[in-house]
This record gives structure tokens, sequence and C-alpha cells, in this order.
């Protein structure tokens, strides 16, 4: 069955690292709009242009960039097959486009996962985190380290550390969250679709809700 999900939660919640123990024994595909702006910041397009002074502040990028973005992307032909959301929709406002468009194409969602967690093991594990540069693979320096300093066990890519991830954009990308995207949870709580689950938990909880909304056949 085609499953479309979004998920929603704070920086540091594990969003990525759910999305890639779900790539590993899934075949969904998995739509990062942080990956996508990332990938235009490094290609250097005018959106990526664009796009990077906020990024490095820890703030949104303006909703019509998005929007045009996802339009675009949803409408890829992999995206027929279902989809993994990862951060978007970002604030009611994206959240009210992504409905339009669905309702467009004829689509409808069939869960939204929150990924709950405090906002103090969020700046322990942000500080700590490191990616690689090459094929986005997510260490910690504390809980999951590279085996040699600074390069990738899976590509030998550089292992960097996000020019977001110091202490200080992170507690604005905190604040920016409970601000903008936290009235999200009312919103998909009010559709009754909201999904809770603990972030502090298995790495691959979120797949295992995902193959109990197929098993169910929703
Ligand atoms: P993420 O990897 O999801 O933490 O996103 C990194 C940065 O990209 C965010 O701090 C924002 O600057 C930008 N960004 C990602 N998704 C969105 C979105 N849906 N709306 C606005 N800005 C976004």
């Amino acid at each position: 069955m085609t499953v479309r999900i979004i998920l929603i939660g704070p920086p540091g919640a594990g969003k990525g690292t759910q999305a890639m123990s779900i790539r590993e024994k899934h075949p969904i595909v998995h739509i990062s709009t942080g990956d996508i702006l990332r990938e235009n910041v490094r290609a250097g397009t005018a959106l990526g242009q664009t796009a990077k002074k906020f990024m490095e502040a820890g703030q949104l990028v303006a909703d019509s960039l998005i929007i045009a973005m996802m339009r675009a992307r949803l409408s890829e032909e992999d995206a027929g097959r279902g989809f993994i959301l990862d951060g978007f929709p970002r604030n009611v406002s994206q959240a009210d486009e992504l409905d339009l468009l669905l309702d467009e194409m004829s689509l409808r969602l069939d869960a939204v996962v929150l990924l709950e967690i405090s906002d103090d093991v969020v700046v322990q594990r942000l500080t700590s985190r490191r990616v690689c540069a090459s094929c986005g693979a997510i260490y910690n320096v504390l809980s999951h380290p590279t085996k040699a300093e600074g390069v990738c066990d899976s590509c030998s890519g550089r292992v960097i550390q996000r020019a977001d991830d110091h202490e200080s954009v992170i507690r604005n990308r905190l604040s920016v969250y409970h601000k903008e995207t936290a009235p999200l949870v009312e919103y998909y709580e009010k559709k009754n679709l909201l999904h809770r689950i603990n972030a502090d938990g298995e790495p691959d909880s979120v797949l295992k809700f995902l193959e109990s909304l197929e098993a169910s056949g929703k």
C-alpha cells in the first residue's frame, strides 16, 4: 500500500536518523526540505544563495520558496509511491498550502508523527552531532563516533559539524520551533492524524509505526 506521513519534531529529535533506518528497510521516499536546501546551497543555485543566510541563522526560509520547491518535488514520479515528509510543513501556513496541494493531486495523508523530546536533550544531542559532507551520514561524538576522526565510515567523506549545530543557533532554532512549528500539533490533532512517539527511544520507532500502519491496511 501507499503510505504518506509527516514527521514533526524539534531539531535534534532524530527525524533524519529515523528516516535513515526506514530507508534501509522500506522503499518509501524520504523528502527532507533541509536536505534539499543544503544541496541547493552546495550547488550555488539562486534558491541556495537566498536560503543560506536564513539557514545559518536558524531562521525559516520564506514560505513561497519552500512551497514552490515542494510542489515540484511532490510532482516527481517517485513521490507517487508514498513519502515521508521531514521538515515540512514547518508552520500553519505551509500546512494549509500542503493541504491544497494534496487536494489538487487527490492524495491524502495517513498520519503525522510527532517526535517528543525536551530542549535540554536537544542541545546536548546537537552540539555533539556531526554529519558527512558527502553522503549525509549522521554521527555523534559521544554516542556514535566515526572509527577514524573526521572521516565517514561509509564513504570516507569529510565529517563536519553543521554551521547551524552551534549552541546559540540551536537555541534560536528551538525558539523558532516552539513559536512556528509547535502549533501544528494542535492543527493535526484536530484532523485526527497525530501520533506521538518518544524521541528518546528506539531509532526505528517510526519504521515500526509505518509497518503497523501498513499492516492495518489504513
Ligand atoms: P533542518 O535540516 O530540517 O533542520 O532544516 C535546516 C534549515 O533549513 C532550517 O533551520 C531552515 O532554515 C531551513 N528549512 C528547512 N525546512 C524548512 C521549511 N519547511 N520552511 C522554512 N525553512 C526551512
